[in-house]
């Protein structure tokens, strides 16, 4: 008699599965934003997401000034058609040391890049389009009135809303921040994330560093991936160790993490094995939102909600556990800070090979991103892409995203990727 086979990870369509698109689109709508706040010196705010409006007290230019070395003058003294005018120089206005001439017609006062305009000039001359003799400068009638001259405010005004809350601090954030005067701010308690691995054949580093595995056994490497993902997030952590495959256990520890974190995860035991028991645990203590995705790898993710703590289960293999993270751990934490932008960039670029793929369900594979001879960017898989690959990641430089409809890539085929890479 033929086996009845049961829906699995093998198949590439399985209409139980729920597509990545609506899953996240569920979470967005269930996720509360943290409203406890930081008080924080600025250069502790790198990296946190501000929790209120920033606004401005001063102008940005605080005074108007010279955008360029060259001379102030009064526009009224600019020559007409082709001719010529000279003018005597009274003074140096130097960045920090501005002059207290005032400029009458037939005046000029040379002036360095952010030197403060002198009273009764307008516009500057650039010092390479002057003749210079003695205390004298000829111009000629080519710079435009106006020219080379920051106003004070047009940066900023005073009350501008310069950052909206929500605002990720960046360096050019904190720089900005810093040029309005501010050295402290109100930014979104950072989220506390309890996370462990499950599996009886994992064997922590904390004992096992350098000690020979036996038959069977794994290094725990998952939760150092975790602990690096959500570093870089930098949230607060609560690492919870390695969890026995027993239901107890599993109860034990979820019940712990709920209770002191606002988001837990977990890696291993989320698909239907028998030792699979972190899906049913949530389900027993709280709410399972969701658990079988039409994505690949990644297929089983326990999401849901336990003692109102949010529950990410990921899958134990480890590419699975980073992929997940981006596409549904990262931007739930973001929403929870109540950041504004919290998805990754996406860029479209050519295939530069063949990739094997079946409908069915969104597929996430590592990719290379390089630059040809003729300057055109093109990706290539980083080979095999089982789930168990950690070296894949390390190869890749990006996650290549290839929609559930899509059968199959045909060279010079334009693919959509995730990059990996930055400026800091
Ligand atoms: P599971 O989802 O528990 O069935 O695990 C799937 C695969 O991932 C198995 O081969 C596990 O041994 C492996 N795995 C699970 N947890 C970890 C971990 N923390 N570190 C490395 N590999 C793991
Ligand atoms: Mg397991």
């Amino acid at each position: 008699m033929a086996i009845e086979k049961q829906p699995s990870c093998d198949d590439p369509v399985e209409p139980a599965l729920l597509p990545v698109a609506i899953a996240l689109q569920r979470m967005q709508e269930s996720v509360s934003v943290i409203t406890d706040t930081d008080l924080l010196a600025l250069r502790d705010s790198l990296d946190r997401v501000l929790a209120e409006d920033l606004k401005s007290s001063i102008q940005v230019p605080a005074y108007t000034n010279s955008a360029m070395d060259g001379y102030a003058i009064n526009s009224g003294d600019l020559p007409s058609g082709n001719n010529e005018k000279t003018l005597k120089v009274l003074d140096t206005a130097w960045a920090g040391k501005p002059t207290d001439v005032k400029l009458k017609a037939g005046e000029t006062v040379r002036i360095m890049t952010g030197g403060m305009m002198p009273v009764g000039s307008d516009t500057v001359v650039i010092q390479e389009h002057v003749r210079v003799e003695g205390d004298q400068i000829t111009i000629d009638g080519t710079t435009a009135a106006g020219r080379n001259v920051r106003q004070a405010g047009e940066d900023i005004n005073v009350g501008d809303t310069v950052l909206p809350r929500g605002t990720l601090i960046n360096p050019a954030e904190l720089g900005l921040i810093a040029s309005l005067g501010i050295d402290q701010v109100h930014v979104v308690r950072r989220p506390v994330v309890a996370f462990f691995s499950t599996g009886d054949e994992l064997r922590a580093l904390e004992t096992h560093a350098g000690k020979p595995l036996g038959p069977g056994e794994i290094y725990d490497s998952n939760r150092h991936t975790l602990f690096a993902l959500l570093t870089r997030l930098n949230v607060e952590l609560i690492d919870l160790g390695v969890v026995a495959d027993t239901e107890e256990a599993t109860r034990a520890a979820v019940i712990e993490a709920s209770e002191r974190a606002d988001l837990v995860i977990t890696s291993g035991g989320v698909s239907a094995g028998q030792a699979d028991f972190v899906s049913k645990t949530i389900e027993a203590l709280g709410e399972l939102t969701f658990w079988k995705l039409a994505m690949r790898p990644g297929r089983p993710l326990a999401c849901g909600v336990v003692n109102g703590c949010r529950f990410f289960g990921l899958p134990g293999n480890p590419v699975a556990v980073m992929v997940t993270f981006y596409e549904f751990v990262q931007p739930t934490l973001k929403m929870m800070m109540g950041c504004i932008n919290t998805s990754s960039p996406l860029f479209t670029v050519k295939s530069a090979t063949h990739i094997r793929k079946v409908p069915g369900r969104i597929e996430y594979q590592r990719g290379i991103v390089s630059t040809s001879e003729t300057g055109e960017q093109t990706v290539t898989t980083t080979g095999k892409q089982g789930a168990g690959r950690l070296s894949s990641m390390c190869l890749a430089n990006c996650i290549i995203v290839l929609p559930a409809e899509c059968d199959g890539i045909n060279p010079g085929d334009p693919v959509q990727v995730q990059p990996f890479f930055g400026l800091v």
